[in-house]
Formats: C-alpha cells, structure tokens, sequence
C-alpha cells in the first residue's frame, strides 16, 4: 500500500471515529428505548399463564421458541432430493443442536460464561433438547422406514437402538414428577443417560460424516472443559490442599421441634467460613457441597443465595435455606442434635455463579419478595444502603414489599432487617422502607410495627400492587429539595417469589 493510501485510509478512520462517538450517546439512548419496548411488549406479557402442566410463557418466550424450530425445520426441509437424505440431514442436525443441549447443561458454569441468567440457560438447554429428541426420533422412524427394519448385525445400528434408549429414557426421567420430588436420581441419570447418548452417536455416526463428528468432538471437549474448569475453581476457591484444612459452616435453625407443628417456617442459618476470601455481588449465588451431612450428601450439590454483602470480599457467606425433604430437612437435623445450637460441618463452595443488576443507577427501587424469597432481595437491600450512605449511587429510595404466609419467617431474619434499618440512618435521612404482608391474618389489627422502626410496617393480608408500585413510580415518596427544578430519575422493580427464581427487573 503507497503512502498516500495509508493517509487517505487514516483520515477517513479518524473522521468514521469522530462520527461515532458523536452518535454514540443517541445510540445508548436508542438501546435504552428498544430494551423498555421489548421488555413491554415481549418480556413481560405472558402468552400462556401457568398452568398445571404447562406455561407460564412469555410472548417473547414463544417467539423465539417458533424462530428456533423455524430455522430447523428450514435446515430439515429446504433442497431435499430424496427421502434418504431427509434422514440423513435430521440425524446431523441433531448432532449439531446437542452441542448447544449439552452445553447449556451445565447450567452455573455456561450461564456465567454467557453473561445469561440461569433461568435462561435452562431454557435453552430444555429447547434444544426437546430439537435433538425430535430430531432423532424422526431419523430412526425414516431409516428404518427407509431399510425396512433395522439389523443389529450392524454396530452402527445397535448403537442407534442404544442411543434411542438413551433418549427415551431422559425423557421419562425429566418428568415433572421426577423432577420435582427425587431431584438427585433425576440429575444423575440425566448426566449418565447424556453421556450414554454421546457415546452411541459416536460410535453409531461414521466416519464419512465430518461435520457430525466434529460436533460431537466439540460437545466432549466443552463438557470436559466445564469439568476441569470446575474442579480448578473448587480447589482454588477452598484451598484444598492447603495445610489449614477445608472450610467448615455453622449450621443453626431459629426454632427447636414444636410437636403437632411442621417446619415450613423454620429457617436453617449456615455461616460458611471461607479459606480464601471471596467477592460476592449482590444476586449472586454459591453451589454448596456439604459431603459429611447424609452418607448420599457426598454427590450432591445445591445451590443457594448468599444474604451476605460486602463492597470487599467476604471471609464468611451467610445463607438461609428452607428446609425441604431431602439434604435441607437433614441440615435441619444436624443442627437441632447440636448441643451448642450450632452444628459445624465441612462444607466447600462452587462460585459465585449468577448475575447482579446494577441497581445503583436507580433513584427509585422496589424490591418484591415471597417467602424465603427474601434471600435474594437482602444482599441488594444491604448493598443499596451502603452505597447511599456511601454516596456512591443515585438511589433516594428502596421499598421492600415482602409476602409471607405467617410471621416466623419475618422474624427469623429480624436482626438482619433491624440492622439494614440502624445503617441507614447515617447520614441523617433514610432511604429504606420495609412493608411486610402477611397472609394468615396472624396479627392484631390491620397494621402493626415490625420492631422499633416506623419504617418497618405489618399489613394483613396481600400486597396491593398497583397501588404500591403507583406511588413508588409517581416519584412523590422522595423528599425533594423545595424549588428545586430537580428532574425524576429511573426506577426499578425487582422480584422473586422464591430464591430459585430469577430476579424480574422491570
Ligand atoms: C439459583 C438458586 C438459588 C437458590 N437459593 C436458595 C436459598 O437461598 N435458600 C433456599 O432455601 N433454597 C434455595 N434454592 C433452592 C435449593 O437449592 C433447594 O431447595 C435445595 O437444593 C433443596 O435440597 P433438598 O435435597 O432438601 O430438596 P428436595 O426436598 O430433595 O427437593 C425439593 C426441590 O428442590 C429442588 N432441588 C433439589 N436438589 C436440588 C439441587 N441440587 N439443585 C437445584 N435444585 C434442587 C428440586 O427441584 C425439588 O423440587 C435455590 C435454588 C437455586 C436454583
């Protein structure tokens, strides 16, 4: 390239340069716009509400789930000469959508990597791998169509009976009821089933096929990425093989046994103390290994919230679990025999894993919780009033509207609260307001105050949401300077009915 081409091309980029950072701030503008519009017309209405087998889904939801199988069945379909070919073509294209089922499988690691939510790496991996059941099915019903039966003489024939097993067989264990009430035997089997099925595509695709086999080698070597990645981190993150040994929790509960009374308001409070500190944003989670807690506790690891919060990193998570039927309801056990009231046990960490939502950049937030939903919603409520005392955000106002079903709960995590509540007033104003409802009629009257803060109130009954969100939204509830032209700033909504949930941010 001649000198003069060099000039042309550099004062032209600086002039292209120039032009975008001009437009840059219209674009951000434009972006904000698109993300409000999508938001209300995609992301927030439901199509199908929740049912008892189906739904709840979004219209963007259902959008992109018809775009998705759209696109295959346009692979599937378009340019076919012959029914053979029609077999072939959904045999690879199953391969190459168990690439993106498989990855998404690993839901913590991949969702991270992504920069997506949990909920939405599920989704994927629950789409595609429905595609590659379908798919596959569709193959083995054509070919054998097509051969007039299949002969097992041949080992690329057994292995697609196998893999056919396989796929009938992840396909029973995802069922709801499976899903819902033995989780463990469900995830296992899912994982042998899974690599099960890798194995037979392989040995069932031949060699001639190199875009399969290329898929397949790509699902193996990000799978075992994931793998190893994860292991590394478990070791980092815990120093293993340090000589201070692991990390250890305490485990207490807020109540002993009450004959004649369930524990559905019991809260398990686990205090892990880390061997290396770790920064944690809020809405964040951490996988929890506990291998001394059941002789099965070994192989499971559960997720949960981290209440805690700290602009630095933690050298202790704080983490409140509901105690369910398995692993939790045994957690509850340990720490009810404890003789101190708290139980210490070995317990290492996977993560953090989850995104934050800069919630900084709001004047106005309200944070929705039910329940031991209340998990998610504390890291942010600590986070927002250190940075107002701090003066490190733009938030004038946080409001936590929290549902429960009786009182126990709100009072199992009432020195957290009341603490939330005496760090807010240092510099004199407050920004934070807690309205708890609830549902079981359980308190005298119809308002009732919650400690020794006005700002913390009692209602009985539900929420009324409208009318809370339309005076959170008015702006009217900030305290303004007088005559001051001040202009309103953004709000934001953010709920989660329980910790597993994704936090909705509207
Ligand atoms: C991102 C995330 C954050 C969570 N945070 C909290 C929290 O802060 N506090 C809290 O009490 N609960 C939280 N949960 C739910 C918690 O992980 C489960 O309640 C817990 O794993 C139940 O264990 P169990 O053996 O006692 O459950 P079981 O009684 O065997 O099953 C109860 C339900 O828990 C789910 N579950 C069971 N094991 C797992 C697992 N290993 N991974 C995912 N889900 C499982 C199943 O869907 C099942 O329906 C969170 C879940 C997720 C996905």
């Amino acid at each position: 390239m001649d000198i003069i081409s060099i000039y042309a091309i550099t004062a032209g980029g600086v002039f292209v340069a120039l032009f975008l950072i001009s437009i840059l701030p219209y674009l951000c503008q434009l972006t904000k716009s698109l993300e409000v519009y999508i938001s209300r017309y995609l992301i927030f209405p439901l199509f199908l509400r929740r049912h008892r087998f189906v739904g709840p889904w979004t219209r963007g939801a259902v959008l992109i789930h018809l775009l998705y199988t759209g696109v295959n069945l346009f692979c599937l379909c378009f340019g076919v000469s012959s029914p053979t070919e029609f077999a072939d073509r959904s045999g690879t294209l199953a391969v190459v959508n168990m690439v993106a089922s498989y990855t998404a499988g690993h839901v913590s690691f991949y969702s991270d990597i992504l920069s997506i939510s949990r909920h939405t790496c599920l989704q994927i991996h629950r789409a595609t791998a429905w595609m590659v059941s379908g798919l596959l099915v569709l193959h083995v019903v054509l070919i054998s169509t097509i051969q007039r039966g299949l002969s097992l003489d041949r080992t690329s024939n057994l292995f697609a009976l196998i893999g056919a097993g396989c796929v009938v067989g992840l396909a029973v264990f995802a069922l709801p009821y499976i899903h819902r009430h033995i989780f463990e035997v469900f995830l296992r089997t899912h994982q042998v089933l899974a690599y099960f099925l890798l194995y037979a595509t392989w040995r069932h695709v031949g060699s001639d096929n190199r875009l399969s086999r290329i898929c397949i080698i790509t699902t193996f070597v990000l799978l075992s990425m994931a793998l190893l990645l994860q292991l590394g981190f478990l070791i980092y993150r815990n120093k293993i093989f340090s000589l201070h040994g692991w990390p250890r929790a305490r485990v207490s509960c807020n109540r002993p046994k009450i004959e004649g009374k369930d524990d559905s308001d019991v809260i398990i409070q686990v205090r892990v103390a880390l061997t290396r500190p770790a920064r944690i944003e809020a809405g964040q989670y951490i996988n929890l290994w506990m291998p001394s807690v059941t002789w099965w506790s070994w192989a499971q690891v559960h997720p949960f919230m981290v209440t805690s919060w700290s602009h630095s990193a933690q050298e202790a998570l704080d983490i409140l679990i509901q105690p369910r039927h398995g692993f939790s309801r045994e957690l509850l056990k340990h720490a009810r025999a404890a003789p101190q009231g708290s139980a210490s046990l070995r317990a290492l960490i996977i993560g953090p894993h989850g995104m934050s939502e800069n919630v900084d950049r709001y004047e106005s937030v309200v944070l929705v919780a039910s329940g031991f939903g209340i998990a998610a919603a504390i890291p942010y409520l600590k986070k927002l009033v250190y940075s107002y005392n701090t003066s490190a955000s733009r938030t004038r106002r946080v409001h936590l509207v929290w549902e429960v079903e009786t009182l126990d709960i709100a009072i199992a995590v009432q020195a957290t609260l009341n603490s939330l509540l005496e760090d807010d007033v240092l510099k004199k104003r407050y920004i934070l307001t807690i309205s708890i409802y609830v549902k079981s009629g359980q308190i005298i009257g119809d308002v009732m105050k919650f400690g020794n803060h006005d700002r913390a109130v009692v209602y009985n009954g539900n929420a009324n949401y409208d009318q809370i969100l339309q005076a959170e939204m008015s702006g009217e509830l900030i305290e303004r300077l007088p005559n001051a032209n001040e202009e309103k700033g953004e709000s934001v909504v953010m709920g989660k009915r329980r910790p597993r949930e994704p936090i909705y941010v509207c």
